[in-house]
C-alpha cells in the first residue's frame, strides 16, 4: 500500500469516527431535586429510607461518593453548574442575587452543537433561564401544593396536584412532544425535597409507627470546633416553627421548645379535599403529642426527638415522591427506546443535615451538606454497579455534559470534564484534582451560618472562619462525625501546614480574591446598627463631602470629633467608616445603600490596613479591592472627585511587617491616580518620626490617630479639598 493510498484510508476513517461520534450524540436526561442529602438515597446506604429508582441509575451506572458542591445553598449552586464556575466567578454567591443570563452556559453551548434543551421545575434564579429551547419554572422556591409555574412569556399557570407529580408529567409530556430529530438535554428539577417538607398523601403514612433512627450526633454540643457553630440557628431542638416546620394549626401552645411565627403556608394552598386527607394523618399525632405535653411526660430531649421524627418522616416523604418520579421517568426511556441512547443523570443541589449536629438545612461545610448525589447511567460505557472516589464538584457538571455532546468546553469553565474518567469506570487519572475548593458567603443570612471556605482532600479538610480569623481541621478517617478539629494539636501541625498551603494554592488557581467579593459583616450587631444609620443618613442626601473607610474614618466621631467640627462641620460632611471593615466590606455597602442619594463634590477614601491584619493578603489583592471600591464610586457618583489615601502607616517602626503590606499596597494603589477624577494622596509622613517611628502621642495604640493625628490629618487634606472646589 503506497503512503497516499494509507493517508486517505486514515483520513476516511478519521471522517467516519467524527460522523459516528455526531450519529451518537447521547441525549442528557438531567433529574435534580433540592437539598436531597446522600444519605438519603439507599445507593449510598442510606440507613432510613429506600429508594428503589435512584437505586436503579446506581445499579446500572455509576456511583460517586465523593461528589461535593462549592457553595453550599440553593441559587449558588444552580449558577456552579450552569456556568461550571465558582461562585465569585459567576457572581451568583449568596440567594436573593440575581443571575446574569448573558453568561455563557452549558445549555447555551449544548443548543450551538444541535441539542433542543429544556428546564422544568425549580429554577430559583430571579432571572428568566436563558439557553433554552422551552422552559417552565417555579418562582422562587415554589410551592408542593397546586404550585404555580412561569410559562416562558412570563405568565403563570397553576396546576392542582402535587409539585414534584406535575414537574414529572410535565417533563415527559415535553419528551414526548419535542423534536425526535434533536439530541435532547431535559433538566427536570424538582423543589423537593426542599422545606417546609409536605409529601403527598399517597406518602403521609410512609413512616407510621416506625422509629427512624436518630442519626448519632443528634445532641452535639458544638465543643471543640470553632464557637462560630454555637451561634446557628438551624437545630432541631430550637429553630423548628410551630406551624410553618412542624405542621401544628393555630397558636403554639409551646414557645419554649417552637418558633412562632410562620404558619403552614403549604396548608394555606391546599384544596378542601387535600386538606382534609392532610388533616385525617397529621391531626391525631399533633393531638397526641399536645396531650403529653399538657401530662408533662415529656422531656425537652423527647421533645427534640419528637420534632426529629416528625422533620424526617416528611422530608423522605417528599423524597419518595422524588423517587416514584424518576421511575416514571426511567419507565419512560425504556419503553421509548430513548433509554440506550440517554445519560441519566440525578444530583440535588447540595446535601442537608438529617439530624447530624442537631441540624436541619445546608450551609456548612461539614460532610451532610457539602456533599452531593451524583448518580449516573450510560448504557454500554459506564458498568453497572461502578462506585467511584473520585473527587467531583458541580462545576463539573457543565464540562461534563458539554463533552458528552461533543462540544468544547470553553477555557473559562473552572470545571472538568468527568468524561474520560466515565469511560475509565470512574477511575480518575493521575491528573484528576486530589483537593476541592468550597465557599460560604450568605452571612448575616437566616440560620446564622458565618462566611467560611476551604479544602477537602480525600483524608482532610480545612475550614477558615474569617470573622474569627479561625483554622478548623479535621481528620476525616480518624474523626469521620468532625467533631473536633484537630488544629492546634502539635502531631497536625505539619498538616494544618499543608493543608494551608493546598487552601492558598487553590484560591489562588481558581482566582479567589476575598478583598473583591462583596461582603457584608451584618451577623455582628455593632456593625449591622452602623450600616443602617450610614445608610439612614446617606438618605438625607445634601452631601459635599464624604470619608469612606474603616475604624481610623469612624474616628472622626471619636478622638477626631473636635478636628471635624472646626474643619468639616460646615461643609455638610458624611462619614461613612466602620471600624474592623475590609475593601470587601466597602464593597459590599457602597451597593447597599450606604450612599443613599449623597452626591458629594469630594469623597476622601482610604481602605485596606484591615486586609493586611487578615491571614497574609496579598497587597496585589488589596488593591484589586480598592480598585473595585473606585469603580463603584465611578458608576454611581461620576461627578464626585476621589481623594485616594495611601493606607496610613501603623505599627512601631518602619520594619513592622503590617506596615510594609500598607507600604506595598500604597504602591499599587498611587497608580490608579488619573489626573482628574482620581487624586491619589499620601499623608503618611505626618505621623512618622524621622526615623520612621510612630510616636504614641500621634497613635496610642500605633493604629489609630489621637486627636493631635486627626488634626494632622485634616491639615494634610486641606489643600487637596480645596484644590478640588471644596
Ligand atoms: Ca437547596
Amino acid at each position: 500500500m503506497s503512503t497516499c493510498t494509507r493517508l486517505l484510508l486514515l483520513l476516511a476513517s478519521v471522517a467516519l469516527a467524527s460522523a459516528n461520534l455526531q450519529a451518537k450524540q447521547p441525549n442528557i436526561l438531567f433529574i435534580f431535586s433540592d437539598d436531597h442529602a446522600p444519605q438519603a438515597i439507599s445507593a449510598y446506604g442510606s440507613k432510613i429510607n429506600k429508594t428503589p429508582n435512584l437505586d436503579r441509575i446506581a445499579k446500572d451506572g455509576a456511583v460517586f461518593v465523593n461528589s461535593f458542591c462549592a457553595n453550599s445553598i440553593c441559587g449558588p449552586s444552580r449558577a456552579c453548574i450552569l456556568t461550571g464556575k465558582h461562585s465569585h466567578k459567576n457572581g451568583f454567591l449568596r440567594n436573593g442575587n440575581r443571575f446574569d443570563g448573558t453568561q455563557t452556559t452549558f445549555p447555551k453551548l449544548m443548543q450551538n452543537v444541535g441539542y433542543e434543551t429544556a428546564v422544568i421545575g425549580k429554577w430559583h434564579l430571579s432571572s428568566d433561564p436563558t439557553g433554552f429551547d422551552h422552559w417552565e419554572v417555579l418562582p422562587g422556591q415554589g410551592s408542593y401544593y397546586n404550585p404555580d409555574l412561569i410559562q416562558m412569556d412570563g405568565s403563570r399557570k397553576r396546576y392542582e396536584g402535587y409539585c414534584t407529580d406535575i414537574i414529572t408529567d410535565n417533563s415527559l409530556s415535553w419528551l414526548k412532544a419535542r423534536d425526535p430529530n434533536k439530541p435532547f438535554l431535559l433538566m427536570c428539577q424538582h423543589k423537593a425535597p426542599h422545606r417546609n417538607w409536605s409529601p403527598p398523601p399517597r406518602h403521609y403514612d410512609l413512616f407510621q409507627g416506625v422509629e427512624v433512627p436518630e442519626p448519632e450526633t443528634l445532641f452535639d454540643d458544638y465543643s471543640g470546633r470553632s464557637d462560630l457553630l454555637k451561634e446557628n440557628e438551624m437545630s432541631i431542638r430550637d429553630h423548628f416553627y410551630w406551624g410553618h416546620d412542624m405542621k401544628f394549626h393555630g397558636e403554639n401552645l409551646f414557645p419554649k421548645h417552637f418558633r412562632s411565627g410562620i404558619r403552614n403556608g403549604e396548608y394555606a394552598r391546599m384544596t378542601d379535599s387535600q386538606k382534609q386527607l392532610w388533616d385525617d394523618y397529621y391531626a391525631p399525632q399533633n393531638q397526641a403529642f399536645i396531650r403529653k405535653m399538657n401530662a408533662g411526660e415529656l422531656s425537652d430531649d423527647d421533645v427534640t426527638r419528637w420534632k426529629y421524627q416528625r422533620y424526617i418522616k416528611t422530608y423522605l416523604g417528599c423524597i419518595q415522591a422524588v423517587d416514584d418520579g424518576v421511575g416514571r421517568m426511567l419507565d419512560y426511556l425504556d419503553e421509548s427506546g430513548l433509554a440506550e441512547n440517554t445519560v441519566v443523570i440525578y444530583s440535588s443541589d447540595q446535601g442537608f443535615y438529617l439530624g447530624e449536629h442537631g441540624w436541619y438545612d445546608k450551609r456548612w461545610m461539614f460532610e451532610e451538606s457539602l456533599k452531593m448525589p451524583f448518580l449516573i447511567r450510560w448504557p454500554d460505557v459506564i458498568d453497572p454497579k461502578t462506585e467511584s472516589a473520585a473527587l467531583i464538584q458541580n462545576i463539573d457538571y457543565g464540562p461534563t455534559f458539554l463533552d458528552l455532546a461533543g462540544a468544547d468546553v470553553p477555557a473559562e469553565m473552572q470545571g472538568r470534564s468527568m468524561v474520560p474518567m466515565l469511560r475509565n469506570q470512574g477511575k480518575p487519572s493521575a491528573t484528576w484534582r486530589d483537593a476541592i475548593y468550597y465557599a460560604y458567603y450568605e452571612n448575616a443570612a437566616v440560620h446564622a451560618v458565618p462566611v467560611h471556605d476551604g479544602v477537602r482532600t480525600e483524608r482532610y479538610k480545612l475550614m477558615f472562619f474569617p470573622r474569627s480569623r479561625e483554622w478548623n481541621l479535621f481528620d476525616l478517617e480518624e474523626d469521620p462525625m468532625e467533631m473536633q478539629s484537630v488544629h492546634d494539636q502539635p502531631s497536625y501541625a505539619p498538616i494544618l501546614a499543608g493543608m494551608q498551603k493546598r487552601y492558598r494554592d487553590l484560591r489562588q488557581f481558581y482566582g479567589v480574591n476575598s478583598a473583591v467579593i462583596p461582603e457584608t459583616r451584618g451577623d455582628l450587631e455593632r456593625w449591622r446598627t452602623r450600616d443602617a444609620t450610614i445608610s439612614k443618613n446617606a438618605k438625607k442626601g445634601n452631601v459635599d463631602l464624604a470619608f469612606i473607610g474603616d475604624s481610623i474614618t469612624q474616628g472622626w466621631e471619636g478622638r477626631g470629633k473636635q478636628v471635624w467640627e472646626k474643619h468639616y462641620g460646615s461643609r455638610n460632611a458624611i462619614n461613612l467608616g466602620i471600624g474592623g471593615d475590609r475593601t470587601e466590606h466597602v464593597i459590599w455597602r457602597l451597593t447597599h445603600g450606604n450612599l443613599g442619594k449623597i452626591k458629594p463634590k469630594v469623597a476622601v477614601v482610604m481602605i485596606g490596613t484591615n486586609n493586611t491584619g487578615h491571614f497574609d493578603q496579598d497587597p496585589q489583592e488589596v488593591a484589586a479591592g480598592v480598585q473595585r471600591i473606585l469603580e463603584i464610586l465611578a458608576e454611581r457618583l461620576p461627578e464626585t472627585k476621589i481623594v485616594l489615601h495611601g493606607i496610613f502607616p501603623r505599627g512601631p517602626n518602619s520594619l513592622d511587617l503590617k506596615r510594609l503590606n500598607n507600604v506595598a499596597i500604597n504602591q499599587h494603589i498611587r497608580r490608579f491616580a488619573d489626573g482628574d477624577r482620581v487624586h491619589y494622596l499620601e499623608v503618611g509622613d505626618q505621623f512618622l518620626a524621622p526615623d520612621g517611628t510612630i510616636s504614641k502621642a500621634i497613635m496610642p495604640d500605633l493604629l489609630h490617630l489621637s486627636t493631635e493625628g486627626y488634626e494632622r490629618w485634616a491639615k494634610a487634606l486641606e489643600p487637596k479639598l480645596q484644590e478640588l472646589g471644596l
